[in-house]
């Protein structure tokens, strides 16, 4: 079941990163130990400017406060020492404190603006939630996954009832509003192990582990959800949508990811013409059919 959540984390927005930085804090303690052991046990004094290396490094992974706490160590580890003018270590000390401070923070600027980089290149602008690029990568990386390991991965395909319909009505800002208490329904009704992305316009794809009965029934709690909503449009008044959704299963309704597209397509618009405001599922003879 965590297959696809798993997929997610090693995407690499958070991956890794705890025992990363338990590398660097063991690194910064051994190098803060070897220089001790160069200034104190080999009298190796002149050594001392070398402090800032840890500092910097404190400060690039630990941003301001790996700074402050590597300076303090700095400074215990100077006063230690047989250093003769304590007025340099003070002077010695605030230096590194200072630049380790305007290192972090660079530093920690530099990477929120990286986050944020990788995060809008994932992601739709207007409802948040992953954007068609990255939904693609997933589901190549699913059914080769599938297709390696075995086991089964299920898409539904969304779409808004109407929606056109609904724009000319209220207009096209109120038809963004619409997309957005959509999007955030879908996301709040899956699991953390499904993926939810918004396909283009007003569609929505979700991937999730598992056959066609748990895709069915989650998409049909969706479907209800989305019934259910009540978009403000102004003056107290409200109104709602519906979706559609189609629902497949690689490997047993599809033999390729290409083919799997194509069934939810169809299965969508089986929806659609059946009235919209419903869930279509291949039925079992067929799906048996492309196994
Ligand atoms: P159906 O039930 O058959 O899906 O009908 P529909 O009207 O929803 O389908 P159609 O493909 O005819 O129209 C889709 C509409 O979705 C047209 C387009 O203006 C609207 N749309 C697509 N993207 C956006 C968007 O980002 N914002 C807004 N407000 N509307 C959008
Ligand atoms: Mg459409
Ligand atoms: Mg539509």
């Amino acid at each position: 079941m965590a297959a696809v959540g798993a997929f997610i984390s090693s995407a690499g927005i958070d991956g890794g990163r705890a025992s990363r930085k338990l590398k660097v804090l063991l690194a910064v303690s051994v190098s803060f130990f070897l220089l001790w052991l160069s200034i104190k046990v080999f009298a190796q004094s002149d050594l001392w400017p070398l402090l800032i290396v840890p500092i910097f490094t404190g400060a690039w992974f630990f941003y301001e406060i790996g700074a402050l706490i590597a300076a303090g160590m700095a400074a215990l580890l100077l006063a230690q020492t047989s250093f003769e003018k304590p007025g340099t270590i003070m002077l010695a000390v605030s230096t590194f404190a200072v630049l380790g401070l305007m290192l972090g923070w660079g530093q920690r600027r530099q990477k929120q603006a990286h986050r944020r980089m990788l995060r809008s290149s994932l992601t739709d602008a207007l409802t948040g939630l992953f954007n068609y690029g990255y939904f693609m990568d997933c589901l190549g990386r699913e059914v080769s996954r599938v297709d390696r390991y075995g086991g089964k991965v299920t898409m539904v395909m969304f779409d808004i009832d109407h929606f056109k319909l609904f724009n000319d009505r209220f207009g096209h800002e109120k038809g963004n509003d619409a997309l957005r208490a959509v999007a955030s329904t879908l996301r709040h009704e899956k699991r953390d192990s499904d993926i939810i992305a918004r396909y283009g316009g007003e569609e929505f794809v979700m991937l999730l582990p598992g056959d066609e009965a748990a895709g069915e029934e989650l998409a049909d709690r969706m479907r209800e959800a989305v019934a259910g909503l009540e978009i403000p449009m102004g003056r107290g008044s409200s109104t709602g949508v519906t979706v559609s959704a189609g629902v497949a299963c690689y490997p047993i309704a599809a033999g390729s990811k290409e083919e799997l597209l194509d069934r939810v397509d169809q299965l969508l618009y089986t929806s659609k013409r059946k009235g919209r405001n419903q869930v279509s599922v291949a039925p079992a003879k067929q799906r048996l059919a492309a196994m």
